[in-house]
């Protein structure tokens, strides 16, 4: 369940900004026209190789774990939000993107993923396979933010959502699962918190019990907990103000007033987290405002020096009541949500990637014919587009081959186009090599990585790939 977003965004973000200064498009671009809507920023091909990786480690772990991908739209209707992320949330409130089509129905762009993805669950009758449905989803959502702090307006995040299963099994497996995604990513000194906060059997009271502690002292709290009092008293503990946390320190907690059934199911979780080597800490004042939220929430906190301050990289949790809300039969479910921006900043600047091989020729028709041949066996090739129409000189295209950081230039001259041959050109030994054409394939995946042609390869040169 997705309450990452903003928050995981906020500092990175900010971050991001101030390094991006130097040496980077934009930071010393011309004047344009039109710029960028604020909030918003370009993933440039300096960046997408993190993106990717960031991504295809997510598709990885959930292909393994038998989580399917599910793709939903980017806009709903608003009633889909207000009712799924709740009427009483500053997302609804203050920070939707909601707009009128053309027909007058009122639109809105996800803020959060976990809506969508319950309302394409029943659209699509997943509720009648047999249970548990695991879906996973990944794409940018969009809230109004204040970029003040370096808040981003579109983000990104990745999720699972698990359906059709009531015990504490699930709320354990989707919680390794995003453990074993932010150890696999590089994220350190993670801190898993649990808590639990009930179900509508026990909660009733506990609220009541809550409000009656906390009534006398409404007069000193702040406006939004004096608003939360009446309509969601739970998320007064969830207040960042100090001066409101300090008037919280003695109150009920919800952990401490769980019906049976909840407290069993809170044992087990945590007994089976053990049994997963799994460390957590409890943090009973952990809540979700809302009362289709049950039992089990958690958060995973980094204090990653590279992320900021400690911050909170996943939040998630079990919602039993949500898909009967959505107008669907009863149906348990638990999930997280994991903020992307934010974990870019553990990987840093990855190398864009580099073609394997260039194509050097004055025979344009040639080249492009050879490069799709080789493409279309899988090997990564390029080859000279002039400013002009013409061929520009072999040095020139050759210039180009090095400034693309391709590991072959593959020259097809006159000569070689009458032999059925190439010269093959080591780009950074400067050794060359005729090899007929219909071996380059062959040829160029047979010398991975920067290899000399054996015969070439000087004796102290060890055979490694430096990729
Ligand atoms: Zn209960
Ligand atoms: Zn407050």
């Amino acid at each position: 369940m997705g309450q990452t977003g903003g928050t995981v965004v906020a500092e990175a973000e900010g971050r991001k900004t101030e390094q991006a200064g130097a040496g980077r498009p934009g930071a010393e671009g011309p004047q344009l026209a039109i710029q960028p809507p604020r909030g918003t920023h370009d993933i440039l091909p300096a960046e997408s190789p993190s993106w990717q990786l960031l991504e295809s480690a997510a598709r990885r772990l959930f292909q393994v774990s038998n989580y399917q991908e599910v793709r939903v739209p980017i806009f709903e209707h608003t009633e889909l939000f207000k009712r799924g992320v709740g009427e009483t949330t500053d997302i609804v409130n203050k920070e939707m993107y909601t707009f009128s089509d053309r027909s007058d129905r009122s639109l809105t762009l996800r803020p959060e993923g976990t809506a969508g993805v319950v309302r394409a669950y029943l659209h699509g009758g997943l509720h009648r396979m047999s249970p548990p449905v695991k879906l996973w989803y990944a794409g940018p959502m969009f809230r109004y933010e204040s970029t003040k702090t370096g808040r981003q307006r579109q983000f990104n995040q990745t999720g699972v959502e698990a359906f059709g299963s009531a015990g504490p099994l699930i709320d354990a497996e989707v919680i390794v699962i995003a453990l074993r995604y932010l150890q696999e990513v590089g994220a350190e000194s993670c801190t898993l918190q649990l808590n639990s906060i009930g179900c509508p059997l026990c909660r009733p009271a506990y609220r009541e019990l809550l409000k009656a502690r906390l009534a006398p002292r409404l007069p000193e709290l702040c406006g939004d907990c004096q608003d939360r009092f009446q309509r969601n008293p739970l998320r007064m503990l969830d207040c960042k103000i100090r001066h409101d946390q300090e008037r919280y320190l003695d109150v009920p907690l919800a952990v401490d007033h769980l019906c049976q059934e909840c407290s069993d199911h809170f044992q087990q979780l945590k007994d089976l987290l053990d049994r997963q080597g799994a460390r957590y800490v409890l943090n009973p004042r952990l809540v979700r405002g809302l009362d289709y939220y049950t039992r089990t929430v958690f958060e995973v906190v980094s204090s990653d020096h590279r992320l900021g301050v400690e911050s909170t990289v996943c939040a998630g949790g079990r919602y039993d009541n949500l898909v009967e809300l959505f107008g669907g039969p009863p149906t348990p479910a638990v999930g997280w949500a994991l903020g992307m921006e934010r974990l870019i900043l553990l990987l840093g600047e990855k190398r864009v990637p580099a073609p394997e091989a260039f194509i050097v020729s004055a025979n344009q028709a040639e080249a492009l014919r050879l490069a799709c041949e080789l493409r279309a066996t899988g090997i990564a090739c390029d080859l000279d587009f002039p400013s002009r129409g013409q061929a520009r000189s072999f040095g020139k295209q050759l210039q180009q081959a090095n400034r693309s950081a391709a590991r072959w230039a593959v020259i097809l001259g006159d000569d070689e186009l009458a032999a059925g041959e190439v010269t093959l050109k080591n780009m950074k030994t400067g050794s060359q090599q005729r090899v007929p054409r219909r071996d380059l394939a062959v040829s160029l995946k047979d010398r991975p990585a920067g290899q000399a042609p054996a015969e070439e390869r000087p004796d102290n040169e060890p055979e490694t790939r430096t990729s």
